[in-house]
């Protein structure tokens, strides 16, 4: 399977084991992560969030409910609502989630951008769990051909320490644990010295936080800075 469905598995896989009811995908892009995770009976709420209106547009079609979804409702009750907006901006829709995943995001925000997206995310969103993607640039050396990053819009790629770091801080500053992992194998005389394709950080939300961000919360005026551009109740 290619890299980008492996890094999808991924978050199914969470989403089978961990049965989140509310779900956001940070930077979904072509809705295709979101299209399969309509298909998780336990979900409730899925959300996508892109700056990009234009292409969330061109492929929301395939979040209706099919005729037959109608006829044989093998569905709980399932709400998908999609939104343009960014990451470094708050909207009070998108708090306290089950589970946000933010899959090869991260990497097109500037350094500022990051840390407003830190703030957004685990400071006011808070939800309880938060898969993180992006490339580990100790792999590039097995990618034939490529000499600078991945991708022109990149404004960074970090190898596995920088990324250790960057997860390790989020959980000091927001009251998060990180498990650290990723999809992508080198061959396995490499695989240690290099490490995974893509890096992926699974966090979740430590006990205790939630007193503190209920309180942070409270004196927290409303903000709606995200525009719904679709939505679809099953
Ligand atoms: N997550 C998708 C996937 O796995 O295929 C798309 C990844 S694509 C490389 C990055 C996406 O992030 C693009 O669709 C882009 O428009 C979106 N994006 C970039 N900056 C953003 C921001 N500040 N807020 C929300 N989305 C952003």
């Amino acid at each position: 399977p290619s890299l980008h469905s492996q890094r999808h598995q991924f978050v199914i896989d969470f989403v089978r084991k961990n049965k989140p009811k509310q779900v956001a995908d940070l930077g979904c892009g072509e809705c295709k992560l979101l299209k399969q995770l309509k298909f998780h009976r336990n979900i409730e709420l899925l959300v996508g969030v892109d700056t990009n209106g234009a292409k969330i547009k061109k492929n929301m079609h395939g979040l209706a409910p099919l005729s037959t979804d109608y006829l044989q409702p093998t569905y709980d009750q399932l709400r998908v609502e999609l939104y343009q907006g960014s990451v470094t901006q708050r909207d009070a829709r998108l708090r306290r989630f089950d589970l946000v995943t933010s899959i090869e995001l991260i990497e097109h925000l500037t350094l500022t951008d990051l840390e407003r997206f830190a703030s957004v995310v685990f400071g006011y969103m808070s939800p309880a769990s938060v898969i993180v993607s992006t490339p580990n640039s100790e792999f590039n050396t097995l990618l034939p051909g490529l000499t600078g990053f991945r991708h022109s819009d990149h404004k960074f790629e970090w190898n596995r320490s920088e990324f250790r770091s960057w997860a390790l801080k989020v959980c000091l500053d927001y009251g998060y644990e990180v498990e650290l992992t990723g999809v992508g194998e080198a061959p396995q005389d490499q695989q240690e010295s290099i490490g995974f394709c893509s890096q992926i950080g699974v966090f979740h939300r430590l006990q205790g936080n939630d007193l503190c961000n209920a309180l942070h919360g409270s004196d927290v005026e409303e903000v709606f800075s995200y525009t719904l551009v679709y939505s679809v109740n099953y």
